[in-house]
């Protein structure tokens, strides 16, 4: 089974891709993970990429589009690929029908984590991390507990990303790139709306029944 899952940026898409990987026995494939990975390891795609990204454009469609490809081409994730942060575009959604079709497979599922503005504000504003565990918190959805060693007040930073300003941004171009993304697997009654803003273990079963349904 291949799954896409989509989702503004803070809506706990990589959180529920996570859990579904592990629950599902399923690879992931986060464009932006690739593209770091390409980047550190410094192949003749990864240094172009870098060179892109430098330069302040997008990475064009057609090194995602080669990317995408040697997973799809992988014989160990045939048919095992939850797709996080892709596709972001139409032409994307377009030429991930071509790989599939030329690999001989499908996508069974296309999940929209629907989220709020405001929620992800707060997801996002609320963000704390504790510098002595690691563990992350939120002021709003996740307190920290009060009687622990570290996870108190001098232990929790802020997240330099956490800035309202490129929040609002990430959130406005996710929504005008996707919205026709969205429609073309809806074309396809292949997407199914999950409410974004209910509770980490909420989505999460209700993700799982939507799968659990379709691989029976
Ligand atoms: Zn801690």
């Amino acid at each position: 089974m291949n799954i896409i899952i989509f989702g503004p940026p803070g809506a706990g898409k990589g959180t529920q891709s996570n859990f579904i990987v592990k629950k599902f026995n399923l690879v992931q494939l986060s464009t932006g993970n690739i593209l770091r990975d390409e980047i550190k390891k410094k192949t003749q795609l990864g240094m172009e990429i870098d060179k892109e990204i430098n330069l302040g454009k997008f990475v064009p469609d057609k090194i995602i589009s080669k990317l995408v490809e040697t997973f799809l081409s992988n014989k160990d994730y045939k048919n095992k690929i939850i797709f996080d942060g892709y596709p972001r575009n139409l032409w994307q959604a377009n030429d991930l029908d071509k790989l599939l079709i030329k690999y001989e497979q499908k996508i069974d599922l296309a999940l929209n984590l629907k989220t709020d503005i405001e929620i992800i504000k707060k997801r996002i504003t609320g963000r704390y991390l504790c510098n002595k565990c690691g563990k992350i918190y939120n002021k709003y959805f996740n307190p920290p507990p009060k009687n622990k060693d570290c996870c108190s007040d001098e232990f929790l930073n802020k997240r330099e990303d956490d800035n309202m300003d490129i929040a609002i941004k990430r959130f406005n171009i996710y929504m005008k790139e996707t919205s026709p993304v969205l429609d073309f697997y809806k074309k396809k009654k292949l997407l199914k709306e999950i409410n974004g803003e209910s509770s980490i273990d909420q989505i999460y079963k209700e993700i799982s029944d939507i799968i659990a349904v379709i691989e029976a």
